[in-house]
């Protein structure tokens, strides 16, 4: 079962379905639960990184009356969590711990691939994926943590008191999906039936799949003077990275947690990169740019070159997405209450920083 579940998450930890620290995986018996550490990545998962929960001790979090502030919340369920992690354990086990406990099912796949994330980020996503995918159980928006756990639990019990069986697809409206089996090969008939089955409606809708770029590369001294523009504006350490790409499209506004932590909700767009831009750009959102986006290219910003990296790839990964929810009914993006919830949050931040090291 643990070579299976390390397996599942080689298979499934290529960026056809997860960027960065996304997505997690776990498998089950009666009383131990093997999950993915958080701020690891699914691609380098080993069988000694795998963190072994007390699924007894865990449940006790299905009673839990939670306290009205967001932030003791989370802290309360991540103490919980982590008296939950068996001593021959180590790591942080993953916020969504629980909703994988959760699943009556050995296996479970957690990512948030840019095709599933067209649907579930298009206006007509609920529909469209009733049509599509009718044995599915679908969960409109929820804050990741603690709440995403509970609401989709509870939605799950409400599917199989209603159909007699648990759901094996979890769609995530604004983040991704679950697929859980009792079988490795029914968890990769399940993803190809998902996958193949959107891949032929953008296909039908020519609808291009790849990143749509407007432009060459930036030569070498754009990149420079860009920079050094940065760089001046931000400080040598919090922009210590700038990394360059050809230009495109950057998402508008903020599409899933992910996209948020990696590259922020929104990117500054402007002409010239000046400390005036940069710093209008903080007085309106709170926030330095992890984006910058000229005519000339798109630039990622990081303290590290992992950062930058990221900040990019996440915005290539959202600027598809966009594109393709145009077969969808055109993007919702996340409300300003969904976006500042994921902004200010602690477990998030945390995972960033420990899978940029
Ligand atoms: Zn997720």
């Amino acid at each position: 079962m643990i070579d299976n579940i390390i397996e599942l998450s080689h298979a499934y930890g290529g960026t056809f379905y997860v960027r960065g620290g996304g997505g997690n995986t776990s498998c089950k018996d009666a009383t131990s639960l093997w999950i993915k550490p958080s701020g690891t990545t699914l691609a380098t998962l080993t069988r000694e990184t795998l963190v072994r929960m007390d699924r007894a001790k865990m449940a006790e979090l299905y009673d839990y009356d939670p306290s009205p502030d967001a932030t003791q919340r989370e802290a309360d369920v991540k103490d919980l969590m982590a008296t939950s992690v068996f001593p021959d354990s180590s790591g942080r086990p993953s916020v969504e711990a629980p909703l994988h406990d959760s699943f009556p099912y050995t296996y479970v796949v957690h990512t948030h691939p840019a095709r599933v994330n067209g649907l579930t980020c298009g206006v007509q996503g609920p529909a469209e994926c009733e049509r599509l995918f009718p044995d599915a159980l679908w969960v409109p928006y929820v804050d990741p943590g603690y709440t995403l756990c509970m609401v989709v639990r509870e939605a799950m019990m409400e599917y199989t008191k209603r159909t007699g069986a648990c759901p094996k697809l979890v769609v995530l409206e604004n983040h991704g999906i679950f697929v859980a089996a009792d079988t490795v090969q029914e968890i990769h008939d399940l993803y190809a039936h998902v996958m193949d089955t959107l891949g032929a409606e953008y296909s039908a809708a020519n609808t291009p799949e790849s990143l749509t770029l407007i432009g060459d590369s930036p030569d070498v001294e754009t990149v420079s003077a860009t920079t050094a523009a940065i760089q001046s504006a931000l400080g040598s350490k919090q922009a210590a990275y700038v990394a360059a790409h050809a230009p495109f499209h950057v998402p508008q506004g903020p599409l899933t947690p992910d996209h948020i932590v990696y590259s922020k909700s929104y990117a500054l767009e402007c002409e010239i990169v000046d400390a005036a831009a940069i710093e209008a750009f903080i007085a309106a959102n709170g926030y330095p740019p992890s984006v910058v986006r000229t005519s000339a290219g798109v630039f990622g910003v990081g303290s590290t070159e992992k950062d930058a990296a990221l900040a990019v790839e996440f915005a290539e990964d959202g600027s598809i997405v966009e594109q393709l929810t145009a077969k969808y009914g055109g993007m919702r993006y996340l409300t300003d209450a969904s976006r500042e919830f994921i902004e200010n949050w602690e477990v998030e931040s945390y995972r960033k920083q420990i899978s940029t090291e």
